[in-house]
């Protein structure tokens, strides 16, 4: 089996007093092993709600799983008892987020929470599991982490406590690791740092890696393929090369010239996108970018577009791929 994973058609939703708020809408990817995909998009695009629905971690309710599969070495995960699920949460599928000290138990030291895994599932000894943690934490460039073993995450520097919760999460060595903006609150020498041990333990230890991110940059140095979401939809997925050198998905354009880049020079002007995303109480019946985008057509608003192949490894949802579409080229200054 190539794929490690496999998210087909998956739809999840949030009931609010407002009525129900359609998060994700039919996001399919896969994702070899050993590779690092990035699921990229603005801010309520449905790529947490995505990554967390792969751990089941959406609390139900508010949340509602309403259809999908998610294949995970080709078990659907939607369809496990919570049991069977907790055996593989933390020790073949494990997540870092955002912001350690929401993940990091503050009344437990470092080192228990790095053993916690290793006795729960790999049932190791304590004093085998204190030797794996000590392991663990030199691997994530923890310096003299004897002293550090038996210290409180408040006792850690911010960039310390993503390393520690890297760590934990890879301490069991899982097959798919889920990074859920991992770098974001961290200054740029040390969020780098964080990409390329990240990037080095995906290698050493031939783990899959969802990188979650807004971050371009972030997914130029460390993805191999790319899925970008929008209105809780994958608009367009490719590998790297295709996404920054030919994105095909007018979303994907404004995306990437809203990103600084390093050949233009630093005065040329970032353009963010107009408009604000559709409301998922009641999303558009077409495609839900075509309230910003440039270049809408009357087919747009009346109908979803297809998701069509335009390689063997890219596919676009966008009514500009349709043969009888005006044909657009791709904004000059983003061809590579
Ligand atoms: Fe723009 Fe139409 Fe393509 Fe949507 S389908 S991105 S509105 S051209
Ligand atoms: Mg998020």
């Amino acid at each position: 089996r190539n794929n490690v994973l496999e998210v087909k058609d998956l739809h999840v939703s949030f009931h609010t007093y407002n009525g129900e708020v359609q998060a994700v809408r039919g996001v399919s990817f896969e994702e070899k092993k050993g590779e690092t995909v990035a699921v990229v998009g603005e801010s309520g695009c449905g790529k947490s709600v995505t990554s967390q629905s792969i751990m089941r971690l959406i609390p139900q309710p508010p949340g509602v799983f309403k259809h999908g599969e998610i294949l995970f070495e080709g078990n659907d995960l939607t369809k496990l008892p919570e049991k069977q699920m907790e055996g593989i949460r933390g020790k073949d599928i494990a997540m870092i987020f955002q912001d350690p000290m929401t993940s990091l138990n503050p009344t437990m030291t470092i080192g228990k929470q790095i053993m916690e895994g290793l006795v729960k599932h790999r049932k190791l000894g304590r004093a085998e599991a204190k030797e794996k943690a000590l392991e663990m934490l030199r691997l994530v460039g923890i310096p003299s982490p004897g002293s550090r073993i038996d210290q409180y995450p408040h006792q850690f520097s911010g960039g310390m406590r993503q390393r520690a919760m890297i760590a934990i999460a890879l301490a069991c060595a899982p097959k798919l690791l889920i990074a859920d903006e991992p770098t974001t609150a961290l200054d740029v020498t040390i969020q780098a740092q964080i990409l390329d041990l990240m990037n080095d333990l995906k290698e050493k230890m031939d783990t899959s890696i969802i990188l979650i991110t807004h971050d371009l940059g972030v997914v130029a140095e460390t993805a191999d393929r790319v899925v970008v979401m929008y209105a809780g939809k994958v608009v367009e997925t490719g590998t790297v090369e295709e996404i920054f050198n030919r994105p095909r998905h007018p979303y994907t354009w404004g995306l990437m010239g809203s990103m600084p880049r390093m050949d233009l020079s630093r005065d040329t002007e970032l353009t963010p996108i107009l408009g604000a995303p559709p409301n998922l109480l009641s999303p558009p019946k077409g495609c839900p970018f075509a309230s910003r985008c440039p270049h809408a057509m009357k087919v747009c608003k009346e109908q979803m577009p297809e998701t069509t192949d335009a390689s063997g490894t890219q596919r676009v949802a966008c009514w500009l791929e349709h043969p009888m579409a005006p044909s657009v080229e791709i904004p000059h200054d983003l061809v590579g």
